[in-house]
């Protein structure tokens, strides 16, 4: 570990000057001796050792010289001291976050002060620390992040031209020329990248895939060896490629997803096929969801989702984009044609309810689930068509829908649909309060019992906002590294 100020990034003066004393003191030389060495006043070494005063590396080479040790010791090796290592613990927390937030005057650290009475300052710190994590990992905190996210996604247009440069670099690396990416050419990419590829069964169940650096490997579960392991493998990949460090709260967990997940959808969805494919599909009035998902060998909703990457930038198309629970809920949602999505109070989307009269929705009452379903939807704000599929996953089923306005529906296959849905949702009348009838008749003569969503109280493992288990990752690591020496 380094001794860097974590706030301007400097070397960490008190942790040095700490060192230089320890080792004055095991030299047997006092402060008057050191100063007659290097030729400065005997104040100076004072307020060096309390760290008030930063070295150049020069004058740190000529004290580490008569010191008998190195610069690269004075900066960066251990105290033998349990005293030093408190004080400087004690510093480090004094110049941190948590003591700034609580606006303490700084304690200065003098003799008088007792080992015990730093290491409870320091234990005090550290559960402080502790529970302002802990607090940030609340479903709140995630809520808003997560807004404000797709804020700065619309203002995008939900397009990210540096990770389409990046992902097309990429691809060249491997000699793609276009259309689908294949399994091969995923993991031909993954070997360019310097990893090899490992599917084995006892897989962490908090994570999708594990990439061991010290060893250049990469762990898939081996459930996906027969089908498609490309998405996990790009969002591993993608990682890597972004240099995206363990997240250290909700807004960047967040951040980092849909980069990842932004890099991994245009490597198997190329930004320049894709392109061309959907300016043809437009100028023949035939542009559709399915046809990109069977053009580019992808799930419905990664081609859903890349469809609102590149609609608006390159076919100058609004559009929206849902993904919502049998139940109703709304788990993804994304839209630059003003379609009102509702809220909470904190303007969030996800975990609300969406109307009933929608595609979302409706498409879960249609039988015919292999036929695309599209419908028109009177809203309050105006009239959208929307295409709507149903997946069904691991964590349930869902409908993922793309829309988008009324005249620009004219560019899709599927504009000619007779169905035709009026919603007037928030009023509570449109399809969240029974009818008059219906109330006299059952209210105050039923009780249902509600199905409590597990997910709802779990959806956040406590003071982890990552929600891997890392005893389960390391545990596997240890397991799976090969035997060589590190
Ligand atoms: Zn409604």
């Amino acid at each position: 570990m380094t001794d860097i100020d974590i706030q301007n990034g400097r070397p960490d003066s008190f942790a040095v000057g700490r060192r230089i004393r320890e080792r004055r003191v095991a030299q047997g030389l006092t402060v008057k001796d050191l100063a007659a060495r290097i030729g400065r006043a005997p104040s100076q070494i004072s307020l060096i050792e309390n760290g008030r005063r930063e070295l150049k590396l020069s004058e740190l080479q000529s004290i580490a010289a008569v010191l008998a040790t190195t610069a690269d010791n004075l900066m960066n090796g251990e105290l033998s001291n349990r005293r030093a290592t408190l004080e400087i613990a004690l510093d480090r927390a004094q110049r941190g976050a948590v003591f700034s937030s609580l606006n303490i005057p700084p304690l200065s650290i003098r003799k008088s002060l007792s080992d015990e009475a730093i290491a409870t300052i320091l234990t005090l710190h550290d559960e402080i620390e502790r529970l302002h994590q802990e607090r940030a990992a609340t479903p709140e905190i995630a809520r808003r992040a997560n807004t404000a996210l797709r804020k700065d996604q619309r203002n995008r247009n939900n397009y990210f031209p540096h990770l389409e440069a990046i992902a097309s670099s990429l691809l060249k690396t491997v000699d793609h020329r276009g259309g689908p990416l294949s399994q091969r050419s995923a993991s031909d990419l993954a070997r360019h990248l310097g990893f090899s590829l490992h599917y084995v069964g006892d897989f962490p169940r908090s994570t999708r895939s594990i990439t061991d650096y010290r060893h250049g490997r990469i762990y898939l579960p081996a459930h996906l060896r027969g089908s498609d392991p490309r998405s996990a493998l790009l969002q591993a990949l993608a990682l890597h490629v972004l240099e995206l460090k363990e997240p250290k709260d909700y807004e960047e967990l967040l951040r980092q997803r849909v980069e990842t997940n932004y890099l991994a959808a245009a490597l198997l969805i190329p930004e320049g096929s894709a392109v061309e494919f959907l300016h043809n599909a437009k100028a023949n009035r035939e542009l559709s969801v399915e046809d990109l998902r069977d053009a580019f060998a992808v799930p419905y909703e990664t081609a859903a989702h890349r469809f609102t990457n590149l609609a608006t930038h390159h076919l100058d198309i609004p559009v929206h984009f849902l993904k919502v629970h049998d139940s109703g809920v709304i788990s993804k949602a994304y839209e630059n044609d003003n379609v009102v999505f509702p809220t909470d109070a904190l303007g969030s989307v996800e975990g609300q309810i969406v109307c009933r009269w929608w595609a979302a929705r409706q498409v879960f009452s249609i039988e015919d689930q292999l036929t695309p379903y599209h419908q028109f939807s009177d809203k309050p704000v105006g009239t959208y068509w929307c295409t709507s599929s149903i997946q069904t996953t691991p964590t349930g089923v869902f409908s993922v829908s793309v829309g988008t306005t009324y005249s620009e529906s004219r560019w899709f296959r599927g504009r000619d649909t007779k169905k035709r849905f009026k919603s007037t949702c928030p009023d509570e009348r449109c399809c969240r309060r029974p009818s008059d009838e219906l109330m006299q008749r059952w209210d105050g003569s039923a009780r249902p019992s509600a199905h409590l969503n597990s997910s709802l109280l779990a959806a956040i493992p406590t003071g982890t906002f990552t929600g891997v288990d890392r005893v389960g990752v390391y545990d596997f690591l240890e397991t799976h590294s090969p035997a060589l020496p590190l």
